[in-house]
């Protein structure tokens, strides 16, 4: 095959300790009705959104590592951060419900939303469903109080805590989307497809980092990346890090990124803002291929998809993969909104699908 799993570091990536949460490998499956419609036939996406734990996403990637290193280090409670609708705590909730760990989930109001939808619904309430103790917060001088007595309470009880980052970006979460590059791998080369393109998306990094970095060792396979957080420039700086930081876990040299694009032309006003475009995505890939993307992260990836494709990014014949990563329970969040981008819809006869007149 066209992938070099030979040459892949693959002991050095299975050495790493790491927890199974089931679920692998997520399908990769074709698109061809979105392919049709954005010129590009053989479109395919990764659903790592299709998971049986927590509704499933690119956390649970992630997680298999950092969780692998908590029960290594033989911790019981896990405290991570997110903004309120965190689709990676809700993850890490449902993650510690499983593994039996107590799970502290320290959030910021840090996106201009508000409403009941968004400061109660989504992702807050499977959060709770799942058993975490959720601590709400106005700013970062309050999280960083809240974390402080959390971890004095644990130290008070005896408990070993685990702290994963936002997102659950650093080297070991990198690791995970290098293990989630190696089994796209696999897949597509039993497909017999040879080479591809990988659409992802940069917040925290390490979902784009670690298939950048999974990318570079197996070859055959190029990245294309829309922030939805971070500015490019911010982003670009951070997608190298998180690279070589993976590369030195893996006792590899940091590669090369020229079989990476990068570019933030989606981001909108900012993180967590949706934007017409982020909407028309949403509306896009819903129509076509009954697939649901969110507000937040996958919307403002797909509309960027749109973008590309209308500029001819791609090659005619070219194989691009899709990774969907998630978000469901985030669009509930923005329940008004989204009721709303849906109502538009129901006149969007000139998009050229009669059935929306009738
Ligand atoms: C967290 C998240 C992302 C972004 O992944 P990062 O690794 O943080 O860059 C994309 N999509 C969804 C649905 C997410 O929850």
């Amino acid at each position: 095959m066209t992938y070099d799993l030979a040459g892949f570091p693959g002991a050095a990536l299975n050495a790493v300790p790491r927890v199974e949460l089931g679920g692998l490998p997520t399908p990769l499956l074709p698109a061809p009705r979105l392919g049709e419609a954005l010129g590009l036939p053989n479109l395919l996406l990764k659903r790592d959104d299709v998971h049986p734990l927590g509704v499933g996403g690119n956390k649970l990637c992630k997680l298999e590592f950092h969780l692998g290193a908590a029960l290594a280090a033989g911790a019981d409670t896990v405290v991570t951060f997110g903004a309120l609708q965190t689709n990676h705590g809700r993850q890490t909730a449902a993650a510690c419900a499983k593994l039996g760990l107590r799970c502290e989930l320290v959030l910021t109001a840090k996106v201009p939303r508000s409403g009941e939808a968004y400061e109660r619904s989504g992702n807050l309430s499977l959060d709770r469903l799942f058993g975490a103790r959720v601590h709400v917060c106005a700013d970062g001088e309050e999280t960083g109080r809240v974390y402080d007595r959390l971890i004095a309470e644990a130290a008070a009880e005896g408990r070993t805590v685990a702290t994963v980052p936002v997102g659950g970006s650093d080297a070991l979460g990198t690791l995970g989307y290098v293990a989630a590059t190696r089994e796209l791998a696999v897949q597509l080369a039993d497909l017999g497809i040879e080479r591809a393109r990988v659409v992802a998306p940069h917040a925290s990094g390490a979902t784009s980092a670690g298939i950048t970095l999974g990318s570079a060792l197996l070859g055959g396979l190029g990245v294309d990346i829309a922030c939805v957080s971070h500015p490019l420039d911010e982003a670009t700086e951070n997608l190298a890090q998180l690279v070589a930081e993976g590369a030195a876990l893996l006792d590899v040299a940091p590669p090369a990124l020229d079989h990476v694009r990068m570019s933030d032309s989606t981001i909108g006003p900012g993180y967590g803002v949706p934007t017409d475009e982020t909407w028309a995505a949403l509306r896009l890939f819903g129509r076509t291929e009954g697939v649901v993307l969110d507000p937040v992260y996958t919307g403002k990836v797909g509309a960027a998809l749109v973008e590309w494709a209308a500029q001819g990014r791609f090659a005619p014949a070219e194989h691009v993969v899709f990774v969907h990563t998630g978000g469901l329970p985030g669009l509930y969040g923005y329940a008004p909104e989204f009721a709303a981008a849906v109502e538009t819809g129901d006149s969007l006869a000139h998009l050229g699908d009669a059935r929306d007149a009738q």
